[in-house]
């Protein structure tokens, strides 16, 4: 009987996108770019947004690349779950899991997403107006 392996290709059969040269956050990723590290795991980093709109402004980030949150879940669903529970990890770090806290995955354009390499925004310390703008 013939075994197959299939490299570079997650469980659920989509291509597994190490990291791309012209992406920042994948350059951050490298360390080619240098950013505010909050926490790090295997798979996840978590740093401070250089634009913040809150006291607590963080970015979480898988460290492969993929481009938006539904590029993710078809992927890889254990890690958006670990990137889930990074940015709630990042919450209580920032001591904000008390008092509330948003936790933001802007889309395409419509949403305002400037960097195609999915990232939960973590947004607290202050309250938060609803809807956004
Ligand atoms: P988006 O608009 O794509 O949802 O969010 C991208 C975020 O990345 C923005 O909030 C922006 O301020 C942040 N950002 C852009 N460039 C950099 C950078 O070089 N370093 C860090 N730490 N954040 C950045
Ligand atoms: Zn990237």
């Amino acid at each position: 009987m013939a075994t197959i392996y299939v490299v570079g290709v997650t469980g659920e059969g989509q291509a597994r996108i190490p990291s791309v040269p012209e992406c920042l956050f994948c350059r951050i990723v490298s360390g080619g770019v240098p950013a505010s590290l909050v926490l790090e795991s295997s798979r996840t980093l978590s740093f401070r947004d250089i634009s913040p709109q809150a006291p607590t402004h963080v970015l979480v980030i898988p460290k492969d690349h993929y481009p938006d949150l539904a590029a993710l879940a078809a992927a890889d669903g254990g890690l958006l779950t670990e990137l889930v529970n990074q940015a709630a990890e990042v919450a209580r770090a920032e001591g904000i899991s008390g008092s509330g806290y948003r936790v933001v995955f802007n889309t395409g354009a419509d949403a305002g997403q400037a960097v195609p390499h999915v990232h939960a925004h973590v947004l607290g310390g202050r309250e938060l107006g609803w809807p956004p703008g």
